[in-house]
């Protein structure tokens, strides 16, 4: 077993701490690689503190990881000693339910492995990318494009990355689309220029005014403070899509009311309180319809790794270092970070 740095959540209620894990030694198929950098998204937080009521304790947060390939098994095929790679939201899944086929991991009919908190199998807990090191299985391992420079900016692409490319592609956002996005935080502000490069119309709402340059420059053709009523009726009717990333309950209504006949509001966001029910009337009078969406599977989150590499994007990042994760969660809960946190690992000693 390799011993490897971390940081943990010993209870909901203690702030994270040092903490040391073991990593399997790697089997034929897998890959061991020293974690560079890991992003800090709002589920971190939700398992961190047991939001969702399933946490495993300790609960080592993390899965927006990229690093560096240190060692690989005999049968892996398209990784080296030396390569950049990422790891998402999951390290494995059953392989052959029909969602697994179909390269909908997430999907997966027997629940898939999460990087951390998953031990869907019945296997130990997992631990994710608040750490040194990671070992993952090939197939549940990215390829990474980007310049070097651009690796810690990449990190946030796994989750709020892939969070907001699926849907925007299930749902065709494009050009000639009118597509909202709900929510400048990491999830946000990925939507918002993954939306833009797809060549849609995107309108950004946000309770933040002080985010509106922002939304612009990321991307968004106009922002709408979602608050100002006035603002809100201006766009009545008028949506083909809205992705919601929002990650506390809320009156969805003010939103399902802004889609046109059709038109579908896909939530991403996962508060621990449930949303007040929405109006069904405004439903039915519009055939309008409300969704949800799952991270992505591995094949997709490839190909928006790709995607954002011959486009040039990567996340808006603060860089942090490991022993300022208490504080950060505490500035995500308020809105306060442009646009992710992400920790520099060499930090962690
Ligand atoms: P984040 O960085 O904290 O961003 C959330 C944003 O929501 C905030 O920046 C804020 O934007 C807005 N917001 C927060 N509280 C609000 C409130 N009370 N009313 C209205 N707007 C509010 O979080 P994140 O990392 O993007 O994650 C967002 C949510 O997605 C979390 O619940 C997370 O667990 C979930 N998630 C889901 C998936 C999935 O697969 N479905 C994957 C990853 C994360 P403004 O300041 O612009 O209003
Ligand atoms: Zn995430």
């Amino acid at each position: 077993m390799i011993k490897t740095k971390a940081y943990a959540a010993q209870t909901a209620r203690s702030p994270l701490a040092p903490y040391e894990v073991l990593r399997r030694e790697p089997g034929p198929d897998d890959v061991q690689i020293d974690i560079l950098f890991c992003g800090v998204c709002h589920s971190d937080l939700h398992t961190a503190r047991n939001e969702w009521k399933n946490t495993l304790y300790p609960a080592v947060p993390g899965h927006e990881i990229v690093g560096r390939v240190v060692a690989v098994g005999k049968d892996v095929k398209n990784f080296q000693v030396g390569d950049f790679a990422g790891v998402g939201c999951m390290v494995d899944s059953c392989g052959h339910c029909p969602s697994c086929d179909e390269g909908e991991e997430q999907y997966c009919d027997n629940g898939f492995t999460g990087t951390y908190n998953g031990p869907v199998f019945g296997g130990e807990n997992t631990y994710g990318g608040y750490s040194q090191s990671v070992v993952v299985k090939e197939s549940f391992v990215l390829k990474i494009q980007h310049d070097e420079k651009d690796l810690a900016s990449v990190a946030p692409l796994l989750c709020a990355g892939i969070t907001t490319y699926s849907p925007l592609r299930h749902w065709g956002a494009g050009p000639g689309k009118k597509v909202g996005i709900v929510g400048l935080g990491g999830l946000g502000h990925m939507g918002v220029k993954l939306a833009h490069a797809m060549g849609a119309h995107v309108v950004l709402f946000t309770t933040s005014p002080g985010k509106v340059e922002d939304g612009k420059r990321l991307g968004a053709d106009e922002v709408c403070i979602s608050k100002d009523d006035a603002q809100m009726a201006s766009h009545a009717s008028s949506f083909d899509f809205i992705l919601n990333t929002v990650a506390a309950s809320h009156n969805l209504d003010a939103f399902l009311n802004l889609l046109k006949r059709d038109g579908t509001m896909t939530l991403v966001g996962a508060p621990a309180e449930p949303h007040p029910s929405p109006e069904v009337f405004n439903l039915i009078f519009k055939r309008r319809q409300l969704a949800g969406s799952l991270i992505g599977g591995i094949r997709e989150t490839q190909e928006m790794l790709d995607f954002c590499a011959q486009r040039g994007i990567g996340s808006d990042i603060e860089m942090i270092p490991m022993d300022y994760i208490n504080t950060a969660y505490e500035r995500m809960l308020k809105s306060d970070v442009k646009y992710r946190f992400v920790i520099d690992m060499a930090t962690l000693k």
